[in-house]
């Protein structure tokens, strides 16, 4: 069983050295527990939070082990009631090719849709725009919300969901194509990008009425440049702060009393927190990824071996679209 555990944790960028692979012996499965082979290995940003000894929502991620991951895969064999050989799950099944995981733990995958989705849009990534989006954003037909990160799983969806709800979505994206990909294919209002020079000058053309929501993935500059549009009482769900996850480097925020002239309410939320929202989610989004009116982009990389390089490529932008690692 071929895994990818950390051996060291970064100082400053996290490079490959951190990651070794081994070969280990398939796990025996107890009483309680299936036996899952992964299928796709889903690459996510708060893996970088967890790489460090830091206080934060979660553990950090112990050294020497099977890094941490979600995983969609096939049920090989069970010693828990309600699931069986060939049923399809959705789980934390790590950097691994085979998995034994607690039967409670796992989601049975309707038919119908592809497997990769449910790590995606109609997956955490998903549930994060949903629950962020609705319960803090609360969109109103005719506001506009700005979401950053436009072409990644959660900004996409989190575009789409405003327009379903009537309102004008406008993306942030680094890079024409990326831009292109989110007007054209995903049917936002208009898309900036950031790396082209006067994100200000091109958010207020973009933005003519203000802005109602922002929801934030990235901060830093592009949080500091997005504020000085805010309408009164705008909502601002924190999603994530990509910008420096990294680096760790923080980028002083000037224009932060905006917050109070404005009487915005900025809030962060942990989307494995909000299990009371995850039903309706999902069903939500799978009813609109079916219905087509949900689209999505992947990057599908062969290969556990790739995990780590790929990874690495996720915090900068490498990825266009939910980024993945096929393990069969
Ligand atoms: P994405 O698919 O959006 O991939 C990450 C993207 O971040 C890159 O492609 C890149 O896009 C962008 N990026 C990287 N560095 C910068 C930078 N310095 N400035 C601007 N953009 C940058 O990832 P996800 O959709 O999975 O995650 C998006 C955000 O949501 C992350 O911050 C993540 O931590 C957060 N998140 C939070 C959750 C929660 O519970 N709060 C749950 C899930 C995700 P580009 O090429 O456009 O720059």
């Amino acid at each position: 069983n071929r895994q990818i555990l950390l051996v060291s944790r970064p100082q400053g960028a996290v490079s490959e050295d951190s990651f070794r692979i081994v070969d280990a012996a398939v796990p025996e499965i107890s009483d309680g527990q299936v036996l899952v082979r992964n299928h796709y290995l889903s690459l996510d940003p708060y893996m970088r939070g967890r790489l460090n000894d830091a206080k934060s929502y979660a553990d950090p991620q112990p050294l020497d082990e099977v890094m941490i991951g979600g995983t969609v895969g096939e049920v090989i064999d069970s010693k828990f009631d309600g699931l069986e050989a060939g049923d399809r799950v959705v789980g934390m099944g790590g950097w691994q090719l085979v998995s034994a995981q607690a039967g409670n733990s796992l989601r049975k995958l309707p038919p119908g849709l592809p497997l990769s989705v449910f790590l995606g849009a109609v997956g955490m990534p998903g549930v994060t725009a949903w629950i962020g989006l609705m319960t803090i954003g609360e969109p109103k037909a005719g506001e506009t919300v700005v979401v950053s990160s436009a072409a990644g799983a959660v900004g996409g969806v989190v575009g789409q969901l405003a327009k379903a709800r009537g309102c004008r979505a406008v993306g942030i994206a680094g890079g024409p194509e990326k831009c292109r990909y989110v007007t054209e294919e995903l049917g936002f209002d208009a898309c900036l990008d950031y790396k082209a020079g006067d994100l200000y000058a091109r958010l207020k053309a973009a933005t003519p009425d203000g802005i109602d929501v922002y929801f934030e993935n990235v901060g830093g500059e592009i949080f500091d440049t997005v504020i000085r549009r805010l309408n009164p009482f705008a909502r601002i769900p924190v999603c994530g702060w990509i910008s420096s996850y990294d680096s760790g480097a923080l980028y002083p925020i000037r224009n932060l009393p905006i917050i109070l002239t404005m009487r915005a309410r900025m809030q962060g939320f942990i989307v494995s927190e909000h299990l009371e929202h995850w039903a309706d989610a999902l069903r939500e989004l799978g009813e609109l990824v079916a219905a087509g009116r949900i689209k999505y982009r992947e990057r599908i990389t062969e290969g556990l071996e790739k995990a780590p390089a790929e990874f690495i490529g996720l915090l900068h932008g490498a990825n266009f679209g939910k980024q993945l690692i096929k393990l069969i």
